[in-house]
């Protein structure tokens, strides 16, 4: 309602992408690969672009999701969570997995409906479930002491179960995680999801990093036992395929869950455009023949995350030279580097000021010019101050864009 949207203040996209741009700094800031998207992907659109006689890729198309489309995703996840998806009913395609989100949320929450958010969270959650007339309920994940890894990022699973009522609808989960970069272990999902069963709760599963990992994969919370029946799995094609810009995801679920989803969809946008999603169903049709022929030429299970993780560890050390002590994540494109170590002009606060991370970061891009993000924006009001003394990099850029960073950080050592 307008009530809700004028007490809504621009998120740190907003703020700090602009930031970025004025300053013309380094930008490490929001999460978007600068390096070349897969040619085999490109192609795919070239194709699509080159066939102007092809009336079914250029017109409007079916409103839940290009058949192609969702035909092949069917496939590709039937495979994933061990399921038969039937692609008709238990697919839809959204403008990005923002959308998949909100209309998830626009689908299933009544006023005053409880939603579990696990934080750090990413940022549009909690606006999102305000808008839906939702109450968020933010729990947090403890983080050691002297923390060198993401897996140092704790969900108490006691403290979860303390925080669910009669008024609980849902619970999010996200993984791989974005800001920390952690990847839920087994016993982790395991333990949310006995609880999902338990109360009866539904779990909305953004897993748009599920292919950015390492030497592992990630679990879906969809594929646990008993779980697919109560799952709203949500993708982007522009995390697996790394062009961001393309702004295609969808919500994956079983078709009593997904119908209240695209009741709003249909009324909303009623279809999405057409060239972009043949696109992506000719490039998703070329990785799952890859993956079944010979999986150590696919882009999604292996170019994609040994590419990501040589950039991670180069990240690692030029923060850790630089004095910044880095969380090494294991999974996605984001990590956390705390500054504790560094002193200046940002220390200083003034009655009614941003948190500490929104400060050293507006320092650091306009005298430093080097772009971040300040994770506090992923905390809600009461666990800000408890977390001000970090940043969040994006290092899936290419190398040239990863040396002028060093160069800023090497001023600091
Ligand atoms: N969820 C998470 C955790 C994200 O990091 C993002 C940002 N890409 C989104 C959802 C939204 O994705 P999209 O760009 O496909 O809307
Ligand atoms: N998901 C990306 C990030 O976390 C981009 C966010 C955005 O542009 N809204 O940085």
């Amino acid at each position: 309602s307008a009530e809700i949207t004028q007490n809504v203040k621009p998120s740190v996209w907003v703020e700090f992408t602009q930031l970025a741009v004025e300053h013309k700094a380094v930008n490490l800031g929001q999460g978007f690969p600068d390096t070349p998207m897969p040619k085999f992907v490109a192609d795919c659109m070239k194709h699509v672009a080159e066939h102007p006689e092809m009336v079914g890729w250029h017109q409007y198309t079916r409103g839940f999701g290009h058949a192609r489309l969702v035909n092949v995703l069917a496939k590709l996840y039937g495979d994933v969570y061990g399921v038969k998806i039937d692609p008709m009913n238990e697919i839809l395609v959204t403008v990005g997995a923002y959308m998949a989100l909100y209309y998830a949320f626009n689908g299933w929450i009544n006023k005053g409906d409880q939603v579990i958010i696990i934080e750090p969270a990413y940022d549009c959650y909690l606006p999102q479930v305000i808008a839906c007339g939702g109450v968020p309920v933010p729990i947090t994940m403890k983080l050691k002491k002297n923390a060198t890894t993401s897996a140092d990022y704790i969900l108490d699973l006691n403290e979860l179960e303390s925080k669910i009522n009669e008024k609980t609808k849902m619970i999010v989960v996200n993984n791989p995680h974005n800001p920390t970069g952690k990847l839920y272990t087994r016993q982790e999902l395991e333990g949310i999801a006995d609880l999902a069963k338990k109360y009866n709760l539904l779990v909305i599963a953004d897993e748009v990093y599920e292919y950015h990992v390492w030497d592992t994969e990630t679990i879906r919370m969809a594929s646990l036992p008993g779980m697919w029946e109560r799952t709203i799995s949500v993708g982007s094609a522009g995390k697996v395929f790394s062009v961001t810009g393309w702004k295609t995801g969808w919500a994956l679920a079983p078709a009593h869950l997904l119908g209240p989803l695209k009741t709003v969809h249909q009324n909303c946008i009623f279809t999405l455009n057409t060239p972009t999603q043949e696109s992506l169903a000719q490039a998703f049709e070329k990785e799952v023949e890859i993956i079944a022929k010979d999986i150590s030429q696919s882009y999604l299970r292996k170019g994609l995350s040994s590419e990501l993780k040589a950039k991670r560890d180069r990240l690692a050390s030029m923060l850790n030279k630089a004095g910044f002590k880095p969380i090494i994540p294991d999974s996605g494109y984001f990590m956390m580097a705390d500054f504790s170590n560094f002193k200046g002009p940002f220390l200083e606060e003034k009655p009614g000021d941003d948190p500490l991370d929104f400060r050293f970061v507006r320092w650091l891009c306009k005298e430093k010019k080097l772009a971040t993000i300040p994770p506090t924006a992923f905390y809600s009001e009461q666990f800000k101050k408890d977390n001000e003394n970090l940043i969040r990099l994006c290092y899936f850029k290419k190398d040239e864009t990863l040396d002028a960073a060093e160069k800023i950080l090497d001023e600091f050592a």
